[in-house]
């Protein structure tokens, strides 16, 4: 199999050669045609002339005119041609002249014939009986021979035949299809040779950036394709490789830290619940004290367990395995269960957990002037997000828990449905320190835990909130994170309404 660039080379030439072969046939065959048909031509006007002499004179002998002559009147009323002095020609010089009749017989001819004659056979009378012009080609002598016989008219049955040699227009054609052969030569190899080099560069820069991207390996991501200058089709398709070379260098990194991460997270409780096992096991203890170990083995298992689940969740919706997309379901019931799920540990620590479910959809009353979601009334459609139940669950359950985690003991954490520009809003917010400005763009990383969680003795592990946006965004909605009136953080999770 031939490579791309030697098809293209030949598809070039073989292009080259055809367009050039077309154009030099037709050049050529036109310049035939338009030569013949000037002499052609040329023995025409010398053949009426005689003839048309011959028919003005109808007394005078029959004889040929060998000084040059004008068809003009004074010399058709003197019978000899010497009226006018004719203007100087070559016409005839060349040319043989003879006059026969009907029957064939020569009656006059030109000095140049010599002793000799043109030949007629019965067809040519037979046309020229018919009172046609009749061209043919002789064989006279060794010359290649062109003929026009033309019948005179008038009463006289005589026809004036012009001969003249082929030998010059034949000259000039063989001449012609030398000169446009070593042209179409001279160009084929030119248009090769230089389209060759030129396809050879391209290739060769298509060549090195294929040999540049082989080296780059998933260990030397961080290597960009050298590029070459210009922003031309070549500097563009550098650009889109580099571009494309970062976002996979971007992805590399996240999934390695992902699972650098991951590993840890789940390495950490499992060694804290081995270490409670053995300790617990190295000597005989009272029920009560197997009772605790066990109780806080549970709580380890029960954490392992929420992180496994959250990291196959985020790792099917990466795969797309996950459809975060759904019949509708109404959110209101669904709040309520999340908050009451909540409650206890809210209670623990003396927070106020408070829940505003507004029961329906009204567009006439989405928001107030502050964009905050604003009750509807009662008796229109509940407010429903298109996605799965357990998925909107985790993310109520993961905002609510983070608002109860970080609120202050006996704070405020307000839970709220409505309506925001067309979406359906829950909103969650607290009393808490609130999320510096500085962190939000980084709270939806994998892992992200900010300053102040690390700081204090908030546990959780940085997932909850990716958790949260992964399904969100996945749904087609976003989170907003903002300050709230409360005077801590402000979580908006917007949806698409079903319609
Ligand atoms: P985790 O809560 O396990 O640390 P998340 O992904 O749920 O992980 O949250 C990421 C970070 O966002 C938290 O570590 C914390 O810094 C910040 N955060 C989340 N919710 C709140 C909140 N209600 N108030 C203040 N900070 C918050």
């Amino acid at each position: 199999m031939l490579s791309f660039r030697r098809r293209l080379a030949l598809a070039h030439v073989v292009v080259v050669t055809a367009v050039l072969a077309i154009a030099a046939t037709l050049t050529y065959l036109s310049l035939v045609a338009s030569l013949r048909q000037q002499l052609d031509g040329a023995l025409l006007v010398l053949a009426e002339q005689e003839a048309s002499m011959l028919a003005a004179n109808p007394d005078l002998p029959v004889t040929v005119h060998e000084a040059p002559s004008a068809v003009s009147a004074s010399a058709s009323a003197s019978g000899t041609g010497t009226g006018t002095a004719p203007p100087p020609s070559y016409a005839r010089l060349d040319r043989l002249v003879q006059i026969i009749d009907r029957d064939g017989q020569v009656l006059a001819r030109s000095a140049n014939l010599g002793a000799s004659t043109l030949p007629s056979d019965a067809a040519l009378l037979a046309r020229l009986a018919d009172g046609e012009a009749v061209f043919e080609n002789l064989a006279y002598g060794d010359e290649p021979t062109r003929r026009v016989s033309v019948p005179v008219r008038g009463g006289r049955a005589l026809a004036v035949q012009v001969a003249g040699s082929l030998d010059d227009v034949d000259h000039n054609i063989d001449a012609a299809g030398w000169i446009f052969g070593a042209m179409g030569v001279v160009l084929v190899v030119v248009l090769t040779v230089t389209g060759t080099l030129m396809t050879g560069r391209v290739f060769g820069a298509i060549d090195d950036v294929t040999r540049q991207a082989q080296r780059i390996g998933d260990r030397t991501l961080s290597d960009r394709l050298p590029h070459p200058g210009p922003h031309d089709e070549m500097g563009r398709l550098i650009d889109t490789l580099n571009d494309m070379l970062a976002r996979l260098e971007q992805a590399f990194e996240a999934q390695r830290r992902f699972t650098a991460d991951a590993s840890h997270e789940l390495r950490s409780p499992l060694s804290r619940l081995r270490t409670e096992l053995e300790i617990t096991l190295r000597r005989p203890r009272e029920p009560a004290e197997y009772v605790d170990a066990l109780r806080s083995s549970l709580d380890e298992v029960v954490r392992l367990t929420t992180l496994a689940e959250e990291l196959l969740t985020l790792a099917r919706l990466d795969s797309g395995q996950e459809s975060a997309t759904a019949a509708s379901v109404a959110i209101a019931p669904l709040l309520e269960e999340v908050v009451r799920r909540a409650r206890p540990a809210a209670t623990r620590r003396d927070v106020d957990l408070q829940l505003d479910t507004l029961a329906t959809a009204d567009p006439a009353a989405s928001e107030d002037a502050d964009g905050e979601p604003v009750p509807a009334a009662s008796a229109g459609r509940p407010i429903a997000a298109h996605l799965p139940r357990q998925l909107l669950v985790l993310v109520a359950t993961n905002l609510v828990d983070n608002a109860v985690k970080f609120a202050p003991a006996g704070g405020t954490v307000r839970v709220s449905l409505g309506t925001r520009e067309g979406w359906s809003a829950i909103v969650v917010e607290d009393d808490g320190p609130g999320i510096p400005e500085e962190e939000r763009p980084r709270l939806f990383e994998r892992f992200y835990r900010g300053a102040g969680a690390r700081a204090s003795e908030v546990p959780g592990t940085g997932l909850g909130l990716a958790l949260c946006d992964a399904i969100v965004r996945a749904a087609g909605g976003r989170i907003d994170i903002d300050d709230s009136p409360l005077g801590g953080g402000r979580f908006s999770v917007l949806l698409p309404a079903p319609r």
